[in-house]
Formats: C-alpha cells, structure tokens, sequence
C-alpha cells in the first residue's frame, strides 16, 4: 500500500476508535513519525494532509530540514531524547520537543529559544513504566515536581502537556493501564492549576497501541512503520 492508503487506513482507525471511546476523530492529531525515512516520504505524507511530523534524532533531521523548508506550515516534533550539547541545534530545528524530562534540559532549550527569539512548544515526558532504559521522568518524583513549578520561569517555552513511550508488549491492551496511568496523572497536575503548565495535550500511542491510546484520551498518536513501513534496522 502507498503512504496515502496507509493514512486513509490509519484516519478510519482513528474515527472508529474515537467513536468507541465517545470522542471527536478532529480532536485527536496523527503525526507521522517520519525517522529514517527520506525527505520524499515525508512529502507524501504530507500531500496526503499530515502536518505534524515527528523525529527522534537531531542529527538525523538537520540532514532533511533543509529540502523541507518549503513546507511551512509542516510542524517539527523532536520526540527521541536530547543530549544537552544539541539543545541549540534542537531549537532552531524544530517547533517542539515533546520529550523534556529534566529541569536542566527545559532551562536550556529555554535559554537557546529566548536568544533565536522564538517560543518552543514542549511536552514532559513521563516514563510510566519506569523502565531502566526509557527516557523520562517518574511519576510522583522531585524532578517532575520541579518541572511542573518551573512554568513561570521559562517565558520561552509553552509546554502543553504529557507523553509517554510505555513497555512494549506484543498486544496492545498491554498498554492500556500505562495510557491509563499517564491520563491519570495529567488529570491530577490539571486539577493544581498550575500557572503556565498547559495539560491539553496527551502524546500517546505508536503503530501497535494508538487504538488503545485513543479510548484511553491521546490527543496525539505517534505512527511510524504503519504510515512509511517497516525501518530498517540500525
Ligand atoms: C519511533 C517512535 C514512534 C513510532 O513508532 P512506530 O511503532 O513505528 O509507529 C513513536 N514514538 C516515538 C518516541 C518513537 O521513537
């Protein structure tokens, strides 16, 4: 099947778990996650009315920024973990990182948008499963506790919400009490009211899950291999 035909796929998948769930399909935004592949993809993807796009790898998609510039109104989300020495490349590339899980990471890409005179868009990554290997931070811990009271302090960044890459299990009900947990605790900082910690958005679901995530309240579904294919292994 073509990129377009995978979308259309994907798009009724999305209404229908929508439906299920007593939501509205427009509420919930499939961004294509577009890494490994060619500039080209992306293009098909985005003639099939994709707008928001989402990378793991700095590095990888300085390589592509450039032949994608005319595309502009085509969002960038940085959704792979940053190292701090990249934070100012990931500012100018992108409109968003939606993987922030430290105090120190959202000081610096706030310092670096302030000085490009840009406002980023942010999400905080939340390692639900608590896996060793994931990125993340705990629930219930001081460094998120921190994140949340530093709202005020980055003027430059506008975080909207939460995303979470839960264990992988072969079936995807196996996601469901972490899509569950991650709906929890947005609803637990939404109910704080905390100035200038936006709550609206929840970034969860990939190829295997994103039905799941979707009666569980995602907003946002990230699909990789089901929109280009499978990736080539590294
Ligand atoms: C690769 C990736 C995805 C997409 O995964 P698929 O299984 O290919 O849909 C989603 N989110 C993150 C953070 C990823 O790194």
């Amino acid at each position: 099947m073509s990129i377009a035909e995978n979308i259309a796929q994907i798009r009724e998948q999305i209404a229908a778990a929508a439906r299920r769930a007593g939501r509205n399909p427009a509420d919930i935004t499939l961004m294509a996650v577009s890494k490994t592949f060619p500039v080209e993809s992306i293009r098909d993807a985005y003639a099939a009315g994709l707008r928001v796009f989402g990378e793991n790898r700095v590095q990888e998609f300085a390589g592509k920024a450039n032949a994608l510039r005319d595309l502009p109104d085509a969002e960038w989300h940085l959704i792979g973990h940053l190292q701090t020495n990249k934070a100012a490349k990931a500012t100018e590339l992108f409109d968003a990182v939606d993987s922030v899980d430290s105090v120190r990471m959202a000081e610096k890409l706030n310092a670096f948008a302030e000085s490009a005179g840009k406002t980023l868009s942010v999400l905080i990554e939340i390692n639900v499963g608590g896996e060793q290997a994931k990125n993340g931070v705990a629930p219930g811990s001081e460094e998120l506790e921190q994140i949340l009271r530093g709202g005020p302090r980055w003027g430059n960044l506008k975080i909207h919400g939460l995303m979470t890459v839960p264990p992988y299990t072969e079936d995807p009900e196996g996601s469901r009490p972490y899509f569950r947990q991650l709906r929890q605790i947005r609803d637990s900082i939404a109910a704080r009211e905390l100035p200038k910690i936006g709550t609206s958005v929840l970034s969860m679901g990939m190829s295997h899950d994103f039905e799941v995530a979707i009666e569980e309240g995602a907003t946002c579904v990230r699909v990789g291999t089901a929109i280009f294919g499978e990736r080539a292994k590294a």
